[in-house]
């Protein structure tokens, strides 16, 4: 599970001590407190590449 904001550098993943229960949360708490969208990955995000 991997938590993103489309209007900020927003962003929260499991592992770490985090569990998916606990993103989900953060990710609750960051549109509560700033009304930005939260978008999710079910699989960790993709690298990207720098060229
Ligand atoms: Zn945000």
């Amino acid at each position: 599970m991997y938590k993103y904001c489309l209007e900020c550098e927003w962003q929260c993943s499991t592992g770490e001590g985090r569990s998916e229960a606990d993103v989900s949360k953060e990710a609750i708490e960051h549109f509560v407190e700033t009304g930005h969208t939260v978008d999710s990955f079910r699989l960790p995000p993709p690298v990207i590449r720098m060229n």
